[in-house]
């Protein structure tokens, strides 16, 4: 395709809103406009992807280091919205909220017995803790929800230290809503001193962790008063025992018992479906240099930047115009800049746009038989036989 034909700007400046160095440099190519939205050059890239991507082992092809499972692929990046646990040693990874890992229980204690307690002013477990001199592993959260179908009310109990899971507890028992106050009274139970003793018509549901851990502060369900030493199996029960909360950085992976590292990513793909416009993403930001983008074949949109410089007796433009017709008759893809720009410009906007190769027709060299070829990764370029041309491309390539 002809450079002027895809109407690619390309732009000196980054873009302020840019968070990664790989979308700055696909808004200065010209493939994206700073508001994220493909344009012609950007569109043909994408579709070119998507060609490549009814072969399943597309990442591989593309030397992008991806982190996944079964179902899902992400791609670690700063600008990311999904947040992974990531084992680094067995490479275990799982959105953050759907991630388990190894909990590790306190010693095994004697149950002691039940102790009432007033704690003024103790709304919050941080708070609970502090006044009676305890850590927050010693207390049971108590979290309450609704479910929307059936207005069954649902008592959640989880360590203190630990947060919820939602995304975990609704594997357990589908969509949930906050319980309103009323819900919360008509139970039995006492906003912010809440515990599941002695509950009506709920449903209650527990971390497996609270299984192991004994003598826990929970609310005494009246207002200003825990209960210390509360144990599960003795004074309560539950519907369901599973795990509820969300793991954090450095919590033990499940498998092998390394630290976990939480992650920010964009997801390539979902149960085998490519995301084309993340994968470009993920492309720019692994394959770039201070220059611009340096693409991997077959990645980038085109093999071939053929671009001439202006010649004084030679017609350089057409001579590169026959090149171009016997590059693509050879299969090769090419980006022809028949600007008549300067060179400086040329190769300023070759480097941004990253294909892996760039051939130059200058009136000099040509004199002589020869053009220019140089590898978008390497530092210098060679002079090549025209005749040669194409087959040392090919080479290069495959
Ligand atoms: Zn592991």
């Amino acid at each position: 395709m002809k450079y002027r034909d895809l109407n690619i700007q390309t732009q000196r400046e980054a873009p302020n809103n840019a968070r990664t160095e790989g979308f700055s440099f696909l808004v200065r190519a010209g493939y994206l406009s700073r508001e994220n939205v493909p344009t012609q050059l950007g569109t043909h890239t994408l579709d070119h992807l998507r060609i490549l991507s009814s072969d399943p082992s597309i990442l591989d092809t593309l030397t992008l280091p991806a982190i996944g499972n079964e179902d899902e692929t992400f791609f670690a990046i700063a600008s990311g919205q999904i947040d992974v646990a990531h084992c680094p040693n067995c490479q275990y990874t799982e959105r953050l909220e759907l991630a388990q890992f190894k909990k590790v229980p306190f010693p095994k204690e004697d149950e002691l017995p039940l102790e009432k307690v007033l704690t003024p002013d103790c709304h919050t477990i941080e708070a609970l803790a502090d006044f009676l001199g305890m850590p927050k592993e010693k207390t049971a959260k108590a979290l309450m929800y609704t479910q929307p179908n059936d207005n069954k009310f649902i008592f959640v109990v989880v360590r203190g230290d630990m947060q919820l899971s939602e995304a975990k507890l609704k594997k357990q028992v589908g969509d949930v809503r906050a319980a309103t106050v009323e819900e919360i009274e008509r139970s039995g139970a006492a906003v912010g001193y809440a515990s599941p003793i002695g509950l009506k018509d709920s449903l209650i549901v527990v971390d497996d962790l609270i299984l192991q851990s004994q003598n826990l502060v929970a609310g005494a369900n009246e207002p200003g008063y825990h209960l210390k030493n509360t144990n599960y199996g003795r004074d309560y029960s539950a519907e369901i025992v599973a795990d509820l909360v969300q793991a954090r950085s450095g919590d033990a992976c499940k498998n092998c018992g390394s630290s976990l590292s939480v992650i920010s990513t964009i997801c390539l793909a979902a149960h085998k479906e490519y995301d084309v416009q993340n994968i470009l993403l993920a492309l720019a930001d692994a394959h770039h240099d201070s220059k611009g983008l340096t693409l991997p074949y077959p990645g980038a949109p085109f093999d071939v930047y053929l671009m001439h410089l202006p010649g004084k007796e030679i017609d350089t433009r057409a001579k590169s115009g026959e090149l171009y017709g016997s590059l693509e008759g050879a299969g090769l893809s090419v980006l022809f800049d028949d600007r008549d720009e300067r060179a400086g410009v040329k190769f300023n906007d070759a480097d941004l746009i990253g294909c892996p190769i760039r051939v130059t027709i200058g009136e000099k060299a040509l004199k002589e038989g020869m053009v220019e070829l140089k590898p978008r990764k390497e530092k210098d370029n060679q002079l090549v036989p025209i005749e040669t041309i194409t087959e040392r491309i090919i080479s290069l390539l495959k």
